[in-house]
């Protein structure tokens, strides 16, 4: 049996191996540990093995979790599909929000971000599959939800996200990531501030650092099939 410190490990080497070999500093990719369906522990061996942000997908789940670890310095990332009733508590217990797609679902989270807490770091969630998938802005319409949300209180645009459809290919892999690499670079040439491409997941991640990932989101690889 492999532990949750040495698969973490691991990981760490490749996302290293993965930048070196796309000529970027191992220090520009964050890595996210995905922890949806896993248990509390597994989460508190992550955090003693040294990770300290993590992504959840479910509201419900993701509260309970972090009732149970109050006493870790977790950053919490909500990475999965946004249900407008749901905003409020997705504003008042995350840092980030991964999956925005819409403007009212941001309306809703300024609207319910604390004024006391720091501004709630968003990623805007693009589809670069077409029809492969169902969740996701787009292209076309990322400039005029950027700019919607920067008028927005309380919410402070980092980047963009995407999901694309799964390939085994790498090539394939980093072709539908230029995708989203040349939209994110396009927004930056307009003069939107952003720092945050947030792709690649435990089968793709290396393409996804090929095209310019900051944010990688590793489930599997770190805590093992999902029970
Ligand atoms: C589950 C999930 C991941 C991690 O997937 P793995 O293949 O387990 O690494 C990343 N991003 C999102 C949005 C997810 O839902």
């Amino acid at each position: 049996m492999t532990s949750i410190r040495e698969r973490l490990q691991a990981v760490q080497a490749s996302i290293e191996t993965a930048a070196l070999h796309a000529g970027r500093s191992p220090g520009s990719v964050r890595l996210l540990a995905v922890s949806k369906t896993q248990p509390p522990a597994a989460l508190r061996a992550a955090f003693e093995a040294g990770q300290h942000s993590f992504g959840e997908n479910y509201l419900q789940e993701a509260l309970h979790k972090q009732a149970e670890l109050t006493d870790l310095a977790i950053e919490w990332h909500f990475i999965g599909p946004i249900q407008s009733n749901k905003t409020a508590l997705i504003a008042q217990n995350f840092s980030w929000v991964h999956g925005v797609d819409r403007r009212k679902i941001a309306e809703r989270l300024a609207a319910a971000r604390p004024a006391a807490a720091p501004p709630l770091q968003i990623c805007l969630q693009v589809n670069v599959s077409g029809e492969a998938s169902k969740s996701g802005l787009a292209p076309q319409a990322v400039v005029e939800l950027a700019q919607a949300i920067q008028s927005l209180p309380r919410l402070r645009l980092r980047g963009l996200m995407a999901i694309p459809a799964p390939e085994t290919d790498f090539g394939r892999q980093r072709a539908q990531f230029a995708r989203i690499h040349r939209i994110f670079q396009q927004l930056q040439q307009q003069g939107f501030a952003l720092d945050t491409l947030s792709i690649g997941m435990s089968a793709d991640f290396a393409a996804a650092i090929a095209e310019g990932a900051t944010i990688v989101r590793i489930g599997t690889a770190i805590f093992g099939p999902r029970p």
